[in-house]
Formats: C-alpha cells, structure tokens, sequence
C-alpha cells in the first residue's frame, strides 16, 4: 500500500497540472451524445489519482439540475438530440456548455449528415471547446480549469 501511494505521488508530480490553482468549485454533467467512447476513456481519467480533478473542486454530478457545466461529447445524434436539450432546460443559471472533442465540435468522424443534429453549437451555445480526438486529460483538465471565472475563487470581491 506504502508502495502504491509512493508511486501515485510521482506520478502526480510527473504529470505537468500545478499543484494548486486556487480553491474553486464547478459541477459538472456529462452527456454522451453518440461518441465512440474514446472520449469518455480520456474524460475519466481525469478523475483518476494522477490527474485528480476533484483536488480542484471539479465533480462530475449525476443530475443536470447540480450542474454549472453540460459537457458534452459526441456528434449529437438524432436519438440524443432531445435528451441533450431536456438536461441543458433542466439546468439552473448561470449555465456554461463545454464541447469536448472534433466530434462535438463539428468536424468528428462518426456518424452520416442524416443521423446527427449536431455539431453542437447548433443546438446550443458552447462556452468550452476542447478540440481532439480524444483530447487528453490534461487538455480536457486545462479546458475546464481554464474556463472558470475568476469570481468563483473564495476571496474575490
Ligand atoms: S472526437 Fe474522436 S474520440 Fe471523441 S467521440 Fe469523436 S471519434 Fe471518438
């Protein structure tokens, strides 16, 4: 157990995030709308020990109704497309869309014109883009940190 807690410990200090970026918090829900899960692989790894995105008050939420962020990936398919707008009313304000992925984003490999709805800044207003395909976590991680307001931080006016 020492050993592995050793080992984690160099791997985070490997992994080039800094230590701290002051406390903030976001909430985060995410949808998969038509991805092929390469996305979600990168995306969970942030939560995992060398990354460790919730040590910066991120969490991914399970209710839309929790959220600050929509982080969505995929093309959006036409399966998803009213399950994504019914998360997105769902939503309290202020309310942030992020893009994660050239899938979302508009110029993704998956799916024919006739099957998507997307990209998804035609359905909705994205605040976030994390272009790749899969973005790594510490694109993904940077994205997210980067995207939140300074007026967030405890001790801002
Ligand atoms: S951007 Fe790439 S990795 Fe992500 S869902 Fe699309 S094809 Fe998969």
């Amino acid at each position: 157990m020492f050993v592995l807690l050793r080992h984690l410990q160099r791997v985070r200090r490997e992994a080039a995030l800094p230590p701290r970026r002051g406390a903030r918090s976001l909430a985060i829900r995410h949808v998969d709308a038509g991805s092929c899960n390469a996305c979600e692989h990168e995306l969970t790894a942030t939560a995992a020990p060398q990354y460790d995105l919730q040590r910066f008050g991120l969490d991914i939420v399970a209710s839309p109704r929790h959220a600050d962020v929509l982080l969505v990936t995929g093309p959006v398919t036409t399966r998803m497309e009213g399950a994504l707008l019914a998360a997105y009313e769902a939503m309290p304000e202020p309310r942030r869309v992020a893009a994660l992925g050239d899938c979302a984003l508009g110029c993704g490999v998956l799916g024919a014109a006739a099957e998507l709805a997307g990209p998804l800044d035609r359905l909705l207003p994205v605040d976030i883009r994390i272009p790749g395909c899969p973005p790594t976590p510490q694109e993904i991680a940077d994205a997210i940190l980067d995207a939140i307001p300074a007026s967030q931080s405890p001790g801002s006016p």
